[in-house]
C-alpha cells in the first residue's frame, strides 16, 4: 500500500443511506470520521420507498429536521386477492413514539438531506469517487487502501472500519463472512411514475399468482408499481416504456404519466453469520438483505447505525470498554433475521404459486380475520418483531410496569420549564441519561457515583406527570400518556442508552445502585456472552 497516509477514528466504506446515517450520528458525537463511496453521486435507481416510525425516530436522532425530506403518511396497507377479495389489511393510521406508523418517501431526497447534515459536522469528511480496494486489520488499527477514480491510491489508518458498502459488500467478503439465505427465482420490474391521475392514498398489494403487483403513492406526485415478471419475460422487454405503459394502462390513462425510474431486480433474503470481526463492523445491506415486501431493508440498516454509533463514540472517547462493541452483533443480528423471516412470510402471501394456492392461502387469511383477536393482531401490526433484545448490553431483569430492559423507552411530547414543547428524545439528548419519573432520581446518587456517571457522559432528567409542571431546567412535563403513566409511575427511574434502549430500571430510591451497575456494565473489560 502506498500514497499519503491519513488517520481517522472511523472509516465508513459506503455513503448510501445507512453509511450516511452512521456518519451523521458519529458527527453528532464529534468522532473523527471519513466516509467514502466509489460512486461520484447518490444512486438514482428505484429502491426504498417506505419507512416506519422506528426509522423516523432514528432519523430524528441524527438531527435531521422533520421537513428535511418529503413524506406521505400512509393510512392503510391492503392485500387483495383476485379470487378471495380483501384478505388482509394493516391499519397504519396514527403515530407510535411521536412518528407516523408508515410513510412513503423518495430515497434520493433522504440521501441528499443526510449528506447535507453530514457536511455540517466538522469532524466528518466525505470522499466521493473513492473506492476501498483492500484492508488489513492490524489489531490496534485497520489500514485501508483506497483508489480515487483518477487512479490515485491513498492509505488511511482507522481505529474502526465500517462496511456500509451494500449487498455486494467487499468488506464482508474480506472478513470471510458468509451471506447465508436464499435468492428468489423471480425477477421484479420496479416503476416510479409521476403525474398519475386519481386520489389513491395508500399501499396495496394485488396478490395475483399470474402477476403480483404491489403499488403505492409516494411524494412528488409519484406512484410506485412493482410487477413480478412472468416466465419468458426479459429485463430488456420489461424496461421498455411501451411495455410499462401497457402494464399501467389498467390503472390510469397513461398519456400524461411520466415514467421517472424503472429497474428489474431479483430479491434476496440473506444475513451474515457475524456482523463484526475484530475492528471491522458491517451495517445495512452489507450485513443483511431482505425482499422489500415489508419495507424493512433500509429500516434495519438504520437500526444498525443507531445501535453502533454511540458504542463506537463511547469507546473511542475512552468512556466505555471496547468489550461493549461485542453487543452490536448480539443485539442486532437476531432482530434483522426476524425481519427477514417476516418478509419471507409476506412474500408467500404476495406471490402465491398458482390459483389454487392463492385461494387456499388467501382464503385462510380471510377466515382468520373473522376472529376479532387475530384480526386486531394483523391489523395493528402485531406480527412485526419488536425492537427489543433477548440478550445484550443491559442488566437483565423482569419487566415491572411499562418499561422493559433491552427494549426502547417510549417517546412522547414533553414541555420544558421555559414552555418549549418537544419530543422526549430531544429532551433526553444524545448521551446516557438517568430518567426519574415524577422524581429527581439524581438526588439519590452518592457524590462518587454522580462523578463516575458524569465521567462516562451520563446526565439526568426528570419527567413529571401532566398538570404537575416542570420547574427545574432539567425537568419536563409529559403532555401525553406515553411516558407517564403508561411507561412508569411516579417514583420509578430508568437508565437509558443513547439509542433509547432501557439499560436498567427500578425504584428511584435505588438509583445509586442502578447507576453503579450500569457503569460497571459499560466499563467492564471482559467480552460478553454471545447469543447463538
Ligand atoms: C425495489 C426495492 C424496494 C425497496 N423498498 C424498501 C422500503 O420500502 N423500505 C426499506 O426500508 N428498504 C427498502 N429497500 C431496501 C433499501 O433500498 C436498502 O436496504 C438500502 O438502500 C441499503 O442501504 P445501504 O446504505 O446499506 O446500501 P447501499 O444503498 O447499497 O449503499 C452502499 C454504497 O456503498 C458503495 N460501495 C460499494 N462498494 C464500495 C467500495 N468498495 N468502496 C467504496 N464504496 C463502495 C456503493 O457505491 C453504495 O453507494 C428496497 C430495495 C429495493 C431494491
Amino acid at each position: 500500500m502506498h500514497g499519503t497516509i491519513e488517520s481517522v477514528d472511523v472509516l465508513v466504506v459506503g455513503y448510501g443511506p445507512v453509511g450516511a446515517a452512521l456518519a451523521a450520528l458519529l458527527g453528532r458525537y464529534g468522532v473523527s470520521t471519513l466516509v467514502i463511496d466509489k460512486a461520484a453521486d447518490i444512486l438514482m435507481s428505484p429502491r426504498a420507498i417506505a419507512l416506519d416510525n422506528e426509522a423516523l425516530r432514528i432519523l430524528q436522532a441524527t438531527g435531521l429536521a422533520e421537513d428535511a425530506f418529503d413524506r406521505i403518511v400512509i393510512p392503510q396497507v391492503r392485500m387483495l386477492c383476485p379470487h378471495v377479495g380483501l384478505f388482509g389489511r394493516v391499519n397504519t393510521r396514527g403515530d407510535i413514539d411521536g412518528h407516523p406508523k408508515l410513510v412513503t418517501f423518495y430515497q434520493p431526497d433522504l440521501e441528499r438531506a443526510l449528506r447535507a447534515l453530514v457536511a455540517s459536522h466538522a469532524s466528518v469528511r466525505a470522499w466521493l469517487a473513492t473506492e476501498m480496494i483492500g484492508f488489513v486489520d492490524e489489531g490496534d488499527c485497520v489500514t485501508v487502501a483506497l483508489r480515487e477514480s483518477g487512479g490515485r491510491e491513498r492509505t488511511v489508518r482507522a481505529r474502526y472500519l465500517i462496511g456500509a458498502d451494500g449487498a455486494g459488500s467487499q468488506v464482508r467478503k474480506a472478513i470471510g463472512q458468509g451471506f447465508t439465505g436464499r435468492t428468489y427465482a423471480e425477477d421484479w420490474l420496479i416503476v416510479d411514475a409521476r403525474n398519475v391521475p386519481g386520489d389513491f392514498d395508500h399501499v396495496e398489494f394485488i396478490c395475483d399468482s399470474q402477476r403480483p403487483t404491489p403499488h403505492m403513492v409516494a411524494p412528488g406526485g409519484r406512484t410506485r408499481w412493482e410487477f413480478m415478471l412472468r416466465p419468458g419475460e426479459t429485463r430488456e422487454q420489461m424496461e421498455r416504456d411501451d411495455t410499462i405503459k401497457s402494464l399501467l394502462s389498467q390503472w390510469a390513462n397513461t398519456d400524461d404519466i411520466r415514467i421517472e425510474r424503472k429497474a428489474v431486480y431479483r430479491f434476496h433474503a440473506r444475513c451474515c453469520e457475524r456482523f463484526s470481526r475484530g475492528r471491522v463492523f458491517l451495517i445495512g445491506d452489507a450485513a443483511h438483505v431482505t425482499p422489500p415486501f415489508v419495507g424493512q431493508g433500509l429500516v434495519a440498516g438504520l437500526r444498525d447505525a443507531m445501535n453502533l454509533a454511540w458504542k463506537l463514540a463511547s469507546v473511542i472517547d475512552g468512556r466505555a470498554a471496547p468489550a461493549i462493541l461485542d453487543s452490536y452483533d448480539i443485539e442486532r443480528r437476531p432482530h434483522a433475521a426476524k425481519m427477514i423471516r417476516l418478509a419471507k412470510f409476506m412474500g408467500k402471501l404476495v406471490m402465491p404459486r398458482n390459483k389454487l394456492m392463492a385461494i387456499l392461502v388467501h382464503g385462510s387469511m380471510a377466515a382468520l380475520r373473522l376472529l376479532p383477536a387475530l384480526r386486531r393482531h394483523f391489523d395493528e401490526l402485531g406480527v412485526k418483531p419488536k425492537n427489543e433484545f433477548p440478550d445484550g448490553l443491559f442488566v437483565r431483569g423482569r419487566r415491572r410496569g411499562g418499561l422493559k430492559r433491552g427494549a426502547q423507552i417510549p417517546q412522547g411530547l414533553v414541555r420544558g420549564s421555559d414552555g418549549t414543547v418537544l419530543l422526549s428524545d430531544d429532551a433526553l439528548g444524545s448521551g446516557l441519561v438517568l430518567v426519574g419519573f415524577g422524581v429527581d432520581a439524581s438526588a439519590h446518587l452518592a457524590p462518587a457515583t454522580r462523578q463516575a456517571w458524569s465521567a462516562i457522559g451520563g446526565s439526568s432528567l426528570q419527567l413529571r406527570a401532566y398538570g404537575t409542571g416542570a420547574s427545574a431546567s432539567e425537568a419536563y412535563e409529559c403532555l401525553d400518556i406515553q411516558l407517564m403513566p403508561r411507561a412508569a409511575a411516579t417514583g420509578w427511574c430508568a437508565v437509558v442508552r443513547p439509542d433509547r434502549t432501557v439499560l436498567h430500571d427500578g425504584p428511584a430510591s435505588e438509583a445509586d445502585r442502578l447507576v453503579r451497575a450500569s457503569i460497571d456494565l459499560l466499563t467492564r473489560h471482559e467480552p460478553r456472552s454471545r447469543a447463538a
